[in-house]
């Protein structure tokens, strides 16, 4: 009877359930599927016939669902966060043993699991909460995995999770977190980061096509180029396509120039920034990517200000700027592109660090990097760099002052600051990249006009501040000696 029983199971057939259950499947684990709405379940296993026959078993009740599965049971939900997380988890616990496992998959809100974890373990159940990373594709083919919550429920699933996620030069894209939430969180910074580099790649675009002058077609060239270089990312090579795509709808013209100029965006980015802000972590390049966001929102507003600026006679100012070299643009850049990303992968880093030191996760920051080598939507040759890095010092105070990145740093910095300055001249906003510069001008200065702040706060609030040749806290009556 054992030998029939499923190896795991995954309730949730939506996108990304259906994709990790077709890949679980291909691995050689024979899985049992369900789906509340029955229809998917059908959907799934139809697939996994037409996908060469694969082991995966359809169940249409919560019940027959847990009971097919060999114990101790692991059940990996991946449907919408929140709410219905915790209506599966109560479908299905009442059928579930002590010793089982629930692997939440889905995008949750780390403090969620931390809840789940304990109610869990109130019923001898084990818990993980998994950030999966790679869209549609990185499911079924091999995403990268963040779990993170009971190590007992890692080990019993890890031989599994090794096969199904991407494997790159050093190893599968997974490796246990940390307890509590550390998964979700990982992930969630994870999506931080990746608003910064979409951010930072879209104004490269725009700098290249609105300072530069460069077609599609240019962009589509100079991309793939970039793409073989230290820019090399699934990010940079996606932009390259893009701008190959012709507009089918209309026969005419590229499909990118059709679309329409407002982001969506479904909550991790905003949760990033206000754990930073909560944990006093300065991530302004995150911070300018949300803020983007927003900001493009505002279609019809910026459209109507756009107007009321070009009467005023804003654009005969800007567009009086003379000249550019357009190869040297180009190679400019690229490398303000390049060290952008940097500072933004910095901050995400130290925000991970500071969330580890508060809740006493022990993150492994250079293991993080290595897993987002591969399968996930930032994986980048970049990230081999990064994972060095930490690796010469875990307790490195900012990937800035790594002696390798701070040489990039400097040698690019003057091709940096030139597209940067070129942008401003030309009322091109370049929110991204200027945050980033800003980061690096105000972390590597010594001395920062901080001292007439503190005065100032000394002045009105008696606050008092510091001296920097005396020891202790001094208060000055200013009014009286001005
Ligand atoms: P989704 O659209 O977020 O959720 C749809 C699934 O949730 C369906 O299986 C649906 O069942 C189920 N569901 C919704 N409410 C339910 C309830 N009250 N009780 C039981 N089941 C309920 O699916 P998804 O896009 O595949 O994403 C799943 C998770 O992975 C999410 O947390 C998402 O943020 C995360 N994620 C998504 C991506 C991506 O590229 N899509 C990437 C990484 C992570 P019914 O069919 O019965 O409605």
């Amino acid at each position: 009877e054992s030998a029939t029983l499923s190896q795991i199971g995954l309730a949730g057939l939506a996108v990304m359930g259906q994709n990790l259950a077709l890949n679980i499947a291909e691995k050689g684990f024979p899985i049992s599927v369900y789906n509340r709405t029955t229809s998917k379940v059908d959907e799934t296993v139809d697939r996994a016939q037409r996908e060469g026959g694969l082991p995966l078993f359809g169940q249409y009740s919560p019940k027959e669902f847990v009971l097919s599965i060999k114990k101790p049971r692991s059940i990996i939900i991946l449907v919408k966060a929140g709410a219905p997380v915790d209506q599966t988890i109560a479908a299905l616990a009442t059928h579930m043993d002590p010793g089982d496992t629930i692997v939440d998959g889905g995008n949750e809100w780390y403090e969620n699991t931390e809840r789940r974890v304990s109610e869990a373990s109130a019923k001898g159940l084990l818990y993980l909460g998994m950030g999966v990373s790679g869209g549609e594709d990185g499911a079924r083919n091999g995403p990268s995995l963040m779990p993170g919550g009971s190590h007992t429920a890692y080990l019993n699933i890890h031989h599994i999770l090794d096969k199904v996620a991407a494997q790159v030069d050093d190893g599968p894209c997974v490796t246990y977190i940390g307890e509590g939430g550390s998964g979700n969180f990982v992930k969630m910074v994870h999506n931080g980061i990746e608003y910064g580099d979409m951010q930072l790649i879209s104004e490269a675009y725009d700098v290249l096509k609105n300072v530069g002058g460069l077609s599609n077609d240019e962009l589509a060239e100079i991309f793939t180029e970039w793409n073989r270089g230290e820019l090399e990312s699934f990010l940079i090579e996606i932009t390259s396509d893009i701008f190959r795509v012709e507009d089918e709808e209309t026969g005419n013209g590229h499909l990118v120039d059709k679309i329409l100029d407002k982001t969506g965006m479904k909550g991790t980015g905003k949760w990033t920034v206000q754990q930073a802000a909560e944990l006093s972590i300065a991530a302004p390049t995150i911070a300018a990517s949300l803020d983007s966001r927003y900001m493009s929102g505002l279609k019809e507003e910026r459209e109507e200000a756009s107007e009321i600026f070009k009467k005023e006679g804003l654009n005969e100012d800007i567009n009086s700027v003379g000249t550019v070299d357009k190869k040297r643009l180009i190679d400019d850049v690229r490398q303000a592109l390049y060290a952008s990303k940097i500072c933004s992968y910095a901050q995400g880093m130290n925000l991970l660090r500071a969330k580890s030191v508060e809740k006493g996760w022990n993150l492994n920051l250079g293991e993080l990097a290595r897993i987002w080598k591969g399968g996930c939507i930032i994986r980048a040759v970049f990230l081999d760099r990064i994972k060095q890095a930490y690796q010469r010092n875990s307790g490195l105070a900012n990937l800035l002052v790594d002696p390798e990145f701070a040489r990039e740093m400097v040698q690019r910095q003057a091709a940096w600051r030139r597209v940067v300055g070129l942008a401003i001249q030309k009322g091109i906003s370049v929110p991204g990249m200027s945050a980033s510069l800003q980061y690096f001008d105000t972390y590597r200065r010594g001395r920062l006009p901080a001292n007439l702040v503190q005065a100032q706060r000394d002045y009105f609030g008696a606050h008092t501040y510091e001296r920097i040749d005396l020891p202790g806290a001094f208060h000055t009556e200013w009014s009286k000696l001005a």
